[in-house]
């Protein structure tokens, strides 16, 4: 009877929750033991009550939970060796087969570095007696599946990373509530939505509201963004408008690497020499992250649970580790590491302000 473990780790997201519940569930559909792993690397490393055997009705009701049960958590432990070490014997001791991880680039990056790693964590479990080669000879090769939980949608590779959607429809009210005192008032808000090194959130909250103007990493402005804002607001006042919405996301920047801030932008629009509109700043902040999980996050959540329960179960010792992805409306399995590295190289192409190369690699016509 195989064992498969499931995870959530990194940043939490709405739809987490109806991950495991698909994972632990498809998995004993499958004739299989679920395991949660609490905390995220965090359980993995402390083992012991972190580590918990699911029943089928352990999970009743949790698609419609936001955040995550079981827990998630930064574990500084995990970038050790040490830390690593600890965790590959709680999964022997577990008698884990096959581990699920739901996350962000930083947790799958770390779920590969520990695949990579394993035969030798155990040899050296084994050298230092800490196991006996008897018990770790069932687990020679780590089994393990990615699964994308962001609400950045910041991963290359796939069209929506699970929780991106439940982000962007809170930006989205979040922004409505605001443009009604914004139009009684006939004021200006500049609104700061998260998204380090992906606008998506800003892009599509900004689309999706028809803010006047939208700030994201990616795609800086022109140099000469303030006269264009300014002719841009004053022609939309002049034909009647009685609010300004701007979206900022938090890696805004000009195009020579400089970081653009709310409050750059509110001095612009409330300049007493140029527009001299009331203007405030409301940084939407971890509302972003609430709440419960939209229709279409819950159905990724729960297609993507099931396909990386399949894939584990499928998986062979050549089988490279794989993420699950949605192309096109399709759930595909794919490589992990290959999606996990292009992140990072947009991630550097825009810290190093290569733009058109980010946005190349951005893979999405929504940005043009
Ligand atoms: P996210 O998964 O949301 O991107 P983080 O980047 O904080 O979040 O990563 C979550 C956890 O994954 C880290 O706290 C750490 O335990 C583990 N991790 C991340 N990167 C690595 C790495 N290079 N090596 C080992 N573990 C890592």
């Amino acid at each position: 009877r195989k064992r498969i473990a499931i995870m959530t780790s990194g940043g939490d997201s709405p739809g987490m929750n109806g991950v495991v519940r698909a994972c632990v569930r498809m998995a004993i559909h499958m004739g299989c033991d679920a395991l949660c792993v609490y905390e995220g690397y965090e359980g993995l490393v402390r083992g012991g009550d972190y580590i918990r055997q699911m029943e089928w009705h352990d999970v009743r009701g949790w698609l419609s939970e936001g955040g995550t049960l079981i827990g998630t958590a930064r574990c500084m432990a995990f970038f050790e060796r040490a830390g690593r070490l600890k965790a590959a014997k709680n999964m022997v001791l577990n008698g884990i087969d096959a581990l699920i991880i739901c996350g962000g680039d930083g947790s799958l990056t770390g779920a590969d570095r520990f695949r990579e790693e394993w035969p030798s964590l155990l040899q050296e479990l084994v050298a230092t007696g800490e196991l006996k080669p008897a018990q770790v000879e069932p687990y020679q090769h780590l089994n393990l599946v990615g699964l994308v939980g962001s609400i950045d949608n910041d991963l290359s590779g796939t069209d929506a990373t699970i929780g991106c959607y439940s982000a962007l429809s809170r930006v989205c009210e979040m922004v409505d509530y605001i443009e009604a005192t914004a139009t009684s008032h006939s004021r200006a808000f500049v609104i700061e939505v998260m998204g380090r090194h992906c606008g998506w959130l800003a892009l599509m909250g900004g689309v999706a509201t028809g803010a006047d103007s939208i700030f994201i990493p990616e795609k800086p402005k022109r140099d000469d963004w303030r006269e264009e804002m300014r002719a841009l607001v004053e022609k939309h006042r002049k034909s009647g408008k009685r609010k300004t919405i701007v979206i900022i996301a938090e890696g805004a920047q000009d195009r020579h690497g400089h970081k653009i801030t709310p409050e750059m932008v509110k001095d612009l629009l409330a300049d007493k020499n140029g527009l001299a509109l009331d203007t405030r700043i409301t940084t939407l902040g971890h509302v972003q992250r609430g709440g419960t999980a939209v229709a279409y996050d819950r159905m990724l959540a729960t297609l993507q649970g099931v396909e990386a329960v399949r894939a584990v179960l499928e998986a062979t010792p050549e089988t490279k580790t794989s993420f699950i992805a949605i192309t096109e409306n399709k759930i595909a399995r794919k490589p992990l590491m290959e999606a996990v590295q292009e992140t990072k190289s947009i991630a550097k192409a825009i810290e190093a302000q290569e733009f058109e190369k980010a946005m190349t690699m951005r893979d999405t016509e929504f940005y043009d």
